[in-house]
C-alpha cells in the first residue's frame, strides 16, 4: 500500500445503510468505492447458474477462485467474466445465496484476496462484514453502522420496490434477521464489531448526519 493511500472500513448488518453511505463517501472523498457484498452475490450467481449446490464448499471455492470480477463506474457496475450483471444480483433470492456461500471458508479466502488486491494500489472505502476485523486490520478508519431491524427492513422494502420487486415488510424483516444469524454465526470471518470502530445508530439519523459523523471520525483519525 502507498504511504498515503487511505482504508475507510464500514462494516455492518443487511440494511444499516453501508452502501448508500460508502458510495456518497468515497465519492466526496475522491476514493475508489467497492461493495464486497457484490462480490459475494456474483459468486452467488454463478452457483445458481451452474446448478452449484449451496453446501459444495469444493465447487464453490473453485468458482470463487476462477470468477472474475470487476467493480466499475463508481460501483454500480458489477461485471461477471465480462457480463454486466449489476441488475440481477439485487433480488431477495441473491441475497440468500451470497450469504449462503459467503460462509465457505474457500470462498472468502478467494475474495479476501482480490478485495486485498482491489486495496493496495489506492484510497478505498470498502463495505461488508468482516473488512474491519479480517480483510483490512490495520484500516486508519472503521466504522460499524447499525439500525434496528424494522428499520433495515423497511429499507430494504424501498430497494426493492424501487427496483420493481414488491416485498412484504414482515417477511424481509425474518429474512434480514435469518441473514444477519448465519453472517453473525459463521465460524470464518463472522460480521463483529472492530475493537477500534466507531458505531453508529443509523435508525434515526439522515444521510447527512451519518455522513458528517464518518467524516468526523475519518478527520480525527487522519489528521496526525
Ligand atoms: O452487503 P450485501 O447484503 O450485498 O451482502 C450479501 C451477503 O454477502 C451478506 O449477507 C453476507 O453474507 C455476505 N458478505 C460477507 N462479507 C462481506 C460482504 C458480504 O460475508 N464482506
Amino acid at each position: 500500500m502507498s504511504s498515503r493511500a487511505i482504508i475507510i472500513a464500514i462494516d455492518g448488518p443487511a440494511g444499516a445503510g453501508k452502501s448508500t453511505i460508502a458510495s456518497r463517501l468515497a465519492k466526496r472523498l475522491g476514493f475508489l468505492y467497492i461493495d464486497t457484498g457484490a462480490m459475494y452475490r456474483a459468486v452467488g450467481l454463478w452457483a445458481m447458474r451452474t446448478n452449484t449446490a449451496l453446501d459444495d464448499m469444493h465447487r464453490l471455492e473453485k468458482l470463487a477462485v476462477e470468477s472474475d470480477i470487476v467493480l466499475s463506474g463508481g460501483g454500480t457496475t458489477v461485471l461477471l467474466n465480462g457480463e454486466d450483471i449489476s441488475g440481477l444480483i439485487r433480488t431477495q433470492e441473491l441475497s440468500d445465496a451470497a450469504s449462503k456461500v459467503s460462509a465457505v471458508p474457500g470462498v472468502r479466502r478467494a475474495l479476501v484476496e482480490k478485495q486485498r488486491e482491489m486495496g493496495k494500489r489506492e484510497s478505498v472505502v470498502m463495505e461488508g462484514r468482516d473488512i474491519g476485523t479480517n480483510v483490512f486490520p490495520n484500516a486508519q478508519v472503521k466504522i460499524y453502522l447499525d439500525a434496528s431491524a424494522a428499520v433495515r427492513a423497511a429499507r430494504r422494502v424501498k430497494d426493492l420496490a424501487a427496483k420493481g420487486e414488491s416485498a412484504v415488510p414482515d417477511v424481509v424483516e425474518r429474512e434480514i434477521r435469518e441473514r444477519d444469524e448465519r453472517d453473525s454465526t459463521r465460524s470464518e470471518a463472522p460480521l463483529r464489531q472492530a475493537p477500534d470502530a466507531e458505531f453508529i445508530d443509523t435508525s434515526g439519523l439522515t444521510l447527512e448526519q451519518v455522513e458528517e459523523a464518518i467524516l468526523k471520525f475519518y478527520r480525527a483519525r487522519t489528521s496526525n
